[in-house]
């Protein structure tokens, strides 16, 4: 076998590319009653043996059979047998040391994916999968981040005991806090909370939980098999069909529930170099540094190669797979940074050829944990290069996160809500998504507006450590959450930010146990006051088109502001584009100071659609003069639209 630095450069002569790009669609197992096909690409292997199985875990293999070669690198075995259910592996010497493998590509495997799955795909369809649609595409994305397990673990959540922690629990409709048959939980909850897309974190196969051990918990940033489900998740471990069917169940049910569904995706890096890939084709999938040592960007001791054809065309397969497959209606991608440009354009390019523009979300992280040793001339997909991607691919902005809350990992270091100065400036651009001219963000559908995610301390933890009093802790936190709900941009939020969700003061809880991570939902409604705010905020946003306007020179829509220590304002023209809104004109005050602070309004009647109180006051109708905006909270006002009343009147007679 040659060394990693003989390898890296064999792979980048043009000889290498020409002779062994294969583009088939085929890669993988594929059953159908016609028969099943076996297709491996391992262009420097010398032979290779695949292996049936009855069962994912320790039987002997009930047949052998050589691989055929084919050109372009590519092995294959074809056959009228129906193996539908049949587990199988490969075995390939290499320098007579034999090597096994489970199939890079495996669409199913067994019990912690050790063993790929023959599966006929139309076999793992739930009832009326076909009629299956994605909700509407709507003007106002509101993604709450959720994991499969922490979401319906606890017993409060009143999830039947069987489904506790699985994908199973999404098609438990009508739950109630420990079934008391008043306050919601699971998918009635998220609808009275009013989000538009619910993103799951890792589903796909990882490797740091044992599948056969339900007290294992890991958030699964550790990706083994990419084109499969999660097997900890499903009812059944050992069948590799059931995790397939019961993901399509979960799918379904949020659809039929009116949400779309984000996957989140690690592309970036694996659960270890003993990975399919890296066994099948080595050192290909993966960086080197010129002198032969390991790439390491992702901090998780490897960086996938993404720049390389055939590595790009597996990722790029594999997302085209689970929209199609499973019906994915949006991905964000993990330390995307570390991925390159070209590969996220034409990710974005095939989704929208296949789907319509723009209708399947792309966005992700605008960072790595380190250098990495890309290839040639791709570039990384850094926020620094957010001009090169396409303007429908977004990421998430650190900056605006930062300015309202604080610094993200220094814990005293406060921000615009929080007591810093000086910070008015990062806000105003942060309520215009960061994309006015001469910037590089081309428009506020590039930008995840947010302030917290699954990493770092939860916002209420955040707020914590520079707000000892609870109660004033609670009204900044609806001022952070009023903030950045009335910033342009994509709107993101970890599940039970709205009720001050806590990990006890810990930052990255990736392998903390369940208890500390689950979802508590009696927290939900001992917070019903800040949860009913979130609400509120949400069910206004959706009114509000000149802030959900994506689209290039949005910003134009924000006029007028002004600026003193700890207080920002604007204006916003919120005529609506894609649907009219009641109000024509909205006036926001941010005051972080502990005085109240007033602006002269222009003519014409004004209404209080948000205050420190409430963020229901736009459902009361209540005219002001001048608007006051009390300590330390949001004031949005909203001037009626004549050409909305017209509409309406229209409409009626
Ligand atoms: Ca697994």
């Amino acid at each position: 076998m040659k060394t990693r630095k003989e390898l890296k450069k064999l792979y980048n002569t043009l000889e290498f590319q020409k002779e062994y790009q294969y583009d088939g669609k085929d890669l993988g197992a594929l059953c159908t009653q016609a028969g099943t096909t076996f297709h491996l690409w391992s262009p420097l292997a010398e032979e290779v043996e695949l292996r049936l199985y009855r069962d994912g875990k320790h039987s002997e293999c009930f047949q052998k059979i050589a691989m055929q070669k084919e050109k372009r690198g590519v092995w294959s075995y074809q056959t009228e047998r129906y193996l539908h259910g049949v587990y199988y592996d490969y075995q390939i010497p290499w320098d007579g040391e034999i090597v096994e493998l489970g199939d890079p590509y495996a669409r199913g495997c067994g019990v912690n994916g050790i063993r790929s799955m023959v599966v006929d795909l139309n076999r793992t369809n739930p009832l009326q999968w076909e009629h299956d649609q994605r909700p509407k595409k709507r003007e106002e994305n509101i993604i709450y981040e959720l994991h499969i397990k922490e979401f319906s673990w606890d017993e409060s959540g009143g999830f039947s005991k069987e489904n506790r922690g699985k994908y199973k629990a999404f098609t438990e409709e009508h739950t109630t806090l420990f079934g008391d048959g008043e306050h919601s939980t699971g998918l009635d909850y998220l609808k009275e909370l009013g989000v538009t897309h619910v993103q799951l974190m890792p589903v796909y196969d990882y490797g740091s939980v044992d599948e056969s051990n339900d007290e294992e918990f890991n958030w699964g940033y550790d990706p083994e098999n990419y084109n499969v489900p999660e097997g900890s998740y499903a009812t059944d471990t050992e069948d590799g069909a059931v995790r397939i069917r019961e993901f399509k169940e979960m799918v379904q049910s949020l659809h039929k529930n009116g949400f779309r569904v984000i996957m989140d995706v690690v592309y970036n890096h694996m659960y270890s170099l003993e990975s399919n890939l890296n066994k099948a084709v080595p050192w290909y999938y993966f960086r080197t540094k010129d002198d032969g040592t390991i790439s390491n960007g992702s901090a998780c001791g490897n960086d996938v190669a993404s720049e390389r054809p055939m590595c790009a065309n597996y990722i790029v397969d594999s997302v085209l797979y689970w929209a199609e497959e499973y019906h994915i209606d949006g991905f964000r991608f993990d330390l995307m940074g570390l991925l390159d440009v070209d590969l996220m354009n034409r990710i974005r390019r095939e989704l929208d050829v296949r789907y319509g523009r723009g209708e399947i979300l792309v966005f992700g992280e605008p960072w790595a944990a380190d250098e990495t040793a890309i290839e040639g001339t791709a570039v990384p997909a850094l926020k620094k290069h957010i001009a090169q991607l396409d303007c429908e691919i977004g990421m998430f902005c650190d900056d605006t996160r930062d300015a309202i809350k604080g610094h993200v990992f220094e814990a005293e270091i406060p921000g615009f809500v929080n007591g810093a100065n000086g910070l008015e400036e990062k806000i105003l651009n942060s309520v215009r998504a960061w994309s006015t001219d001469g910037r590089n963000v081309k428009a506020p559908s590039q930008v995840i507006t947010y302030v917290s995610a699954h990493d770092n301390w939860t916002l209420w933890d955040k707020l914590e450590k520079t707000i000892s009093d609870e109660e004033e802790r609670i009204r900044i936190n609806k001022m952070a959450a009023a903030m950045y709900m009335t910033c342009q941009g994509n709107l993101f939020f970890l599940s039970g930010e709205e009720f001050a969700r806590t990990k006890d003061g810990l930052e990255n809880t990736y392998n903390a146990p369940i208890e500390l991570n689950r979802l508590d939902w009696e927290r939900a409604y001992r917070y019903t006051d800040l949860r009913t705010y979130y609400q509120g905020l949400i069910a206004l946003r959706k009114q509000l088109p000149g802030l959900c306007d994506k689209s290039e020179g949005a910003w134009k829509r924000i006029f007028e502001e002004w600026k003193t220590e700890g207080v920002v304002g604007f204006f916003v023209d919120n005529t609506g584009k894609v649907y009219e809104s009641k109000w024509k004109t909205l006036c926001v005050i941010y005051n972080s100071t502990r005085e109240t602070v007033s602006k002269e309004l222009k003519e014409g009647d004004w209404e209080i659609l948000v205050d420190s109180e409430s963020s229901f006051r736009w459902k009361e109708g209540k005219k002001v003069g001048c608007a006051k905006a009390a300590p330390k909270s949001v004031l949005v006002l909203g001037q009626r639209s004549q050409k909305y009343e017209m509409d309406i009147w229209k409409t009626r007679f």
